[in-house]
């Protein structure tokens, strides 16, 4: 039986798009430009297509504009700046992102440093990682701070919590980790290395999974009244599942996100939020 609060992530992304979808009803009341997304798909890749599409039809959806570039898989890394370039110099492109993953050709890394900071929608750019780093104002990462936003949004508070992050990607783990430090959490990172991660878990008040394996975190490995925020994607049998064992988790946790239903949402909500913040910096 779960005593968790399941953390609703569809609900708290339906709240931001319906901000920002008001915000952009009163630029069109005002005859003012419409922010607008571009998006870049290299290859053919069916996960990536859907994602894009996903993003496509969420720009929709709140009245945001959006372009998309579709170019084939053995397209040159040239090619690809030129494509961003383009963006970067359209005065009428507000937010810029190339999905990933790139074939393998191509240098991710330079393409992520060829999108403007300023357009960054995705926040990879080295500058918006260094600044957000040093707390200074930047774009910052969409599924990061969609965790950080469903905690706000159940009013789970951060300051003085024992918080654990596992994993530690760019994209996902360390930026939760430094998002968590900057609102005064205790935080502890672990990672494959890490030789007993329930030593950690068992005493956190908050704790963050961000590996792809699914259901790693059991029951036994959490302590009551902690929450969890799970967001692994994994699929078995044909089913998605987190990284959290949700049913043993849920008995214990006090909240809890679900997969699907949780984390996942919340990123495309905040790659509007992050297009829409770059519209109204210019
Ligand atoms: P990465 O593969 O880039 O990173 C995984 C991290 O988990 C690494 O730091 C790795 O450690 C660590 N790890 C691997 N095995 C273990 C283990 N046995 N014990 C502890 N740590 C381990 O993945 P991402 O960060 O990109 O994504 C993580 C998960 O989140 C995936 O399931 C992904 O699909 C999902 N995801 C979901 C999103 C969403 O919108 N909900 C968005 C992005 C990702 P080490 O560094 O030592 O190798």
């Amino acid at each position: 039986m779960a005593n968790a609060v399941i953390i609703d992530g569809k609900a708290v992304a339906q709240k931001v798009r319906n901000g920002i979808k008001e915000r952009i009803e009163s630029l069109k009341a005002a005859n003012k430009r419409i922010p607008c997304l571009a998006v870049i798909l290299v290859g053919n890749d069916p996960a990536s297509a859907v994602y894009v599409r996903n993003k496509m039809k969420a720009c929709a959806e709140v009245g945001m504009l959006s372009e998309q570039v579709i170019l084939p898989a053995d397209t040159s890394e040239e090619t690809l700046l030129d494509a961003i370039n383009k963006f970067n110099c359209d005065e009428n492109v507000d937010g810029i992102l190339v999905q990933l993953p790139l074939p393998r050709h191509i240098d991710a890394q330079k393409v992520t440093k060829a999108i403007l900071p300023s357009k960054d929608a995705d926040a990879f750019h080295p500058l918006n990682v260094g600044l957000s780093r040093l707390g200074e104002p930047a774009f910052t990462p969409c599924t990061p701070s969609g965790v950080i936003r469903l905690l706000d949004e159940y009013g789970i508070e951060i300051s003085g919590k024992r918080c654990v992050v596992i994993g530690r990607s760019n994209i996902v783990g360390k930026p939760v980790a430094d998002m968590l430090l900057a609102r005064n959490g205790t935080v502890t990172v672990c990672h494959s290395k890490t030789p007993d991660i329930a030593e950690y878990t068992k005493n956190a008040d908050i704790i963050v999974v961000a590996v792809g394996r699914a259901k790693m975190l059991k029951g036994d490995m959490i302590k009551d009244g902690c929450t969890v925020i799970d967001v692994g994607i994994n699929r078995v049998d044909g089913k998605l599942c987190g990284d959290c064992d949700f049913d043993s988790c849920a008995e214990k946790a006090a909240y809890i996100t679900p997969v699907p239903g949780g984390v996942g949402p919340m990123t495309i909500a905040m790659l509007l939020e992050n297009t829409m913040r770059a519209y109204e910096l210019k």
